[in-house]
């Protein structure tokens, strides 16, 4: 079992529980879906399908919404795609013109009060590269810098303009709503700008009464100027390096996610890399070496997970990309156990203060009795995802009665959840254990492992015991 979590997008290729199962069978642990494609009855389908084929495994599976934010496209045009020319003129009106080729329109029809002559509007993920000229009442100019074929729906990025439109859009708010009506496990917020929109998205959540967790994708230069913010508020992060990368000058997103990856590792949140991981596997059989450099060196940098978006999503085989990534994490992961790196570890000061101390002493007790697992029962998932932050090194055992915090925890790095019954004590959770353990092959009879408790066992944030135990060896009271 490897410890990198893998996150998979699914989409028209992978749209029958049987695909879903072949899926999650490869190393699935995190579906996402992915809202800016499909309507409601398409995402209903992937759920059913998710929640089906998670049913016949015995790993807990996380189910991710992905909310398009503010993300402005072109609106769509009447006719053909249409060529443009370096030096050629466009004209951003309130609509498209059927009749003038150079005329278009955007989907954020305010755009026009916050774009200013010397802006940036880069086109289908910044392929098309154009600076505004003018502006006047009711439409600006724009200049082409590239070459390139202009189509309804692409997306337009603006790295230089502050964009007033509120961070969840009318379209995100009922797709929001949808997600707490279907119990989705994570929520992924796009374009987020500052750690006020983290806040405010939670608040909705709240007030919906659902306990959603939320994930910042991180690809506008204005989050990088409130990362930390961001992070602490927000409970895993996305380095989306497909806006990231239009946004910002292409050669510096590999320093900006692993300034990200530091920066959550310091916080003790999970971060996700995502975006063209193995994307020429959306057509061919295997990857280049280039995207097996690329996985490789997310894990070594410490991301908590990989992410795959169109190579599953509409991709020629899905599970076979999954394999890849996961063959991929196995060998990285085999040398990083053999060369432990001293990449910097929590930042004890940024975190509550006894939980910090608890997961601290876990790492430190596991470490110097050459412990081979740890178990810790939780309630929220709370000290099994700090443990999982420690970089421990054995794999984590998270038991729990609460199959949402189950589904939770399976993106947390080297976390194993297990679902199971609320037992009448700590001590009679060491004799379960003493059972579990090597029935499942976690660790043998004789071995000594951390097992990480609260008193009373069941009871959130009483997380406060830590046990040195001998495997098999539980005195009876
Ligand atoms: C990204 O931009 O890298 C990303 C993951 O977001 P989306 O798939 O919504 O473009």
């Amino acid at each position: 079992m490897i410890k990198t979590k893998i996150v998979v997008t699914v989409g028209p290729a992978c749209d029958s529980v049987q695909a879903v199962a072949e899926l999650i069978s490869s190393g699935a642990d995190v579906l996402r879906i992915n809202f800016s494609h499909g309507d409601h009855s398409q995402h209903l389908g992937f759920l059913q399908a998710v929640r089906t084929a998670a049913e016949s495994h015995p790993a807990s599976h996380a189910l991710m919404g992905d909310l398009c934010g503010p993300k402005i496209r072109l609106a769509p045009f009447p006719g053909q795609p249409r060529p443009l020319q370096p030096d050629q003129e466009l004209i951003f009106a309130a609509q498209a013109e059927a009749n003038d080729p150079n005329v278009f329109a955007t989907t954020y029809p305010d755009l026009i009060d916050s774009i200013r002559p010397g802006d940036r509007l880069l086109i289908n993920d910044g392929k098309i590269a154009t600076v505004v000229t003018s502006k006047s009442a009711g439409a600006f100019r724009c200049l082409s810098k590239s070459t390139g074929l202009l189509k309804s729906g692409q997306g337009v990025n603006l790295p230089d303009t502050d964009i007033a439109a509120p961070s969840l859009t009318p379209k995100d708010l009922e797709d929001l709503d949808w997600a707490v009506k279907n119990e989705l496990d994570y929520l992924a917020l796009s374009f987020v700008r500052s750690a006020d929109d983290i806040v405010g998205a939670r608040d909705r959540l709240r007030a919906a009464g659902s306990d959603i967790k939320l994930i910042a994708k991180i690809e506008k230069p204005q989050a990088l100027d409130d990362l930390d913010a961001i992070i602490a508020v927000a409970d895993a992060v996305l380095v989306a390096r497909g806006d990231l990368g239009a946004e910002i000058e292409l050669a510096r997103v590999p320093l900006v996610q692993k300034d990200i990856i530091r920066r959550c590792q310091s916080a003790g949140k999970p971060v996700i890399v995502a975006t063209q991981m193995l994307a020429s596997m959306i057509s061919a059989q295997t990857p280049t070496r280039a995207e097996v450099s690329d996985v490789a060196n997310a894990i070594f940098d410490q991301a908590d997970a990989v992410m795959l978006s169109g190579e599953t999503a509409i991709g020629a085989n899905p599970a076979a990309a999954v394999r890849t990534i996961e063959n991929i994490a196995r060998v990285s992961e085999e040398f990083q156990d053999k060369h432990p790196s001293a990449a910097p570890g929590l930042d004890l000061d940024l975190l509550p203060r006894s939980q910090a101390a608890l997961a601290h002493g876990v790492h430190r007790i596991a470490q110097q009795a050459r412990c081979s697992l740890v178990v810790v029962w939780s309630e929220s998932g709370g000290t099994a995802g700090l443990i999982s932050k420690t970089r421990i090194g054995v794999p984590i055992i998270a038991l729990s009665s609460n199959p949402a915090v189950c589904r939770r925890m399976a993106l947390q790095y080297g976390v194993i959840p297990y679902l199971m019954d609320l037992p009448p004590s700590s001590k009679e959770l060491l004799s379960v254990i003493d059972k579990l353990a090597p029935q499942n092959g976690w660790a043998k009879t004789g071995e000594t492992i951390v097992v990480v408790t609260g008193h009373p066992l069941g009871t959130p944030t009483t997380t406060d015991t830590i046990h040195l135990h001998c495997l098999g060896y539980t005195k009876s009271p």
